[in-house]
């Protein structure tokens, strides 16, 4: 049996970026960029006013006694371009974002000026750029906004867009399909027989999905039966990049999901990692003309589900997506309970963290078997608990692997 470092590496060293497309930004979020993006605009495009108040030359307010008086040109909207050059001794209304006309070097703000019969009166000295927006300020025309391989969040998307870009191109996010085994399940809302659960892989999984760089392009329940098993994976082969299935990849008389891989060619990466809940967890590569699929066979109880999801499925996807940032988010805790164990396995342990005095302190939550649901909803993160290990003391340092789901 190989080990989970030995597993994680199996599948990572397999996830290559899928190619790359053009999305609108409005489809870009989450996306990874593919290429470097450079401005072809400055921002702001145009010198304008940071508030609602008076275009003036500053000179004019210099080293005067009493107030000034400026006479009052024209009122500037946001939106518009006022023409004419101001002469000194003039002034002209300017709204927040408007252009700063020509000749004016700052910006009275409103709060600070009188206006009487067309002529403003300003109190105090103004300085050169008061109030006023470069050109350019923000970013320079020709420079990087967005670096290849970046994600995509919302300012990034801000930024493209005040840069005047409306596509962008990403790493193409693979396809993934679901298959559900097991004949003792039934759907939420169905009436629960003798005999029958209901099945939660199913939401468990597009829920992961959701939240991970994919598309969700097939979710369907199996019959564990070899023949309906063995289509539904061939089917799934030829429309998704990676396949998950759930259930049937142990060693019971209806673990059918290694026979049905195995009838389609595909080649056994590994199966069976010495860890703690999914032992029985299989990756297969799939043939799929002179490209690959991918097949994860996940165990069916839930707790196995979402615990392999989030420390081999979601960092494949991402890496596949094109994050180089793909790995779970890790800390470092102290236990505030012993643990004990048998050695030979890594346990991932659902945890609750607190920060007390800049220390994380994990506790376990609840009850740790892989069929377990309920503790799941209170789990912050997944202390990695050293295969060698089988006591660790209160107080003991381990990893903890945050959770994205
Ligand atoms: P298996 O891996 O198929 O042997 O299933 C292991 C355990 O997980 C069994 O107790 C199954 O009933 C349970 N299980 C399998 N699939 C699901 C599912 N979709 N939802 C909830 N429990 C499941
Ligand atoms: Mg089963």
């Amino acid at each position: 049996m190989i080990s989970y470092e030995q597993a994680r590496n199996l599948v990572m060293e397999r996830a290559r970026v899928l190619g790359k497309e053009e999305v609108v930004l409005a489809g870009a979020l989450g996306r990874v960029a593919a290429a470097e993006i450079r401005s072809k605009i400055p921002v702001p495009p145009f010198r304008n006013s940071a508030v609602d108040g008076y275009a003036i030359r500053s000179e004019d307010t210099a080293g005067q006694a009493g107030p000034v008086r400026l006479k009052l040109q024209a009122e500037q909207p946001a939106g518009e371009y006022f023409r004419k050059r101001l002469s000194r001794g003039q002034t002209v209304k300017v709204m927040t974002g408007a252009p700063v006309p020509a000749g004016a070097d700052s910006v009275v703000p409103v709060e600070e000026a009188e206006e009487k019969d067309g002529v403003i009166f300003i109190k105090h000295e103004f300085k050169a750029g008061e109030n006023v927006r470069e050109a350019g300020e923000d970013v320079k025309k020709g420079q990087v906004i967005i670096a290849a391989g970046t994600v995509l969040r919302a300012p990034h998307l801000g930024l493209l867009a005040a840069c005047g870009v409306s596509r962008v191109k990403v790493y193409r996010r693979p396809k993934v399909a679901v298959l559900i085994t097991g004949n003792e399940l039934c759907r939420p809302g169905e009436k629960l027989v003798p005999g029958k659960i209901y099945d939660s892989n199913s939401i468990i999984l597009e829920a992961l999905l959701e939240t991970s760089p994919a598309e969700l392009v097939a979710l369907r329940q199996v019959k564990d039966d070899f023949k309906s098993l063995t289509a539904a994976l061939r089917a799934a082969t030829g429309k998704a990049d990676v396949i998950i299935t759930s259930g049937g990849v142990s060693v019971g008389d209806y673990d059918l999901v290694k026979e049905a891989a195995k009838k389609l060619g595909a080649e056994e990466v590994f199966w069976k990692v010495a860890q703690k809940p999914a032992k029985p967890l299989a990756f297969y590569q799939l043939k799929k003309g002179k490209q690959a699929a991918w097949l994860f066979g996940l165990p069916g109880n839930p707790g196995a589900v979402i615990i392999s999801f989030e420390e081999y499925v979601r960092p494949f996807i991402k890496k596949l997506s094109g994050w180089q940032d793909y790995w779970p988010q890790e800390v470092e805790a102290v236990l505030t309970v012993p643990y004990r164990k048998k050695r030979g396995r890594l346990n991932f342990v659902r945890v609750r963290l607190e920060q007390v005095e800049g220390t994380w302190r994990a506790t376990p939550a609840g009850q740790q078997e892989s069929g377990i649901i309920s503790s799941l909803a209170e789990t912050d993160g997944l202390a990695l608990i050293p295969a060698e290990a089988d006591f660790l003391p209160e107080g003991a340092r381990v990893r903890v692997h945050l959770v994205e789901w």
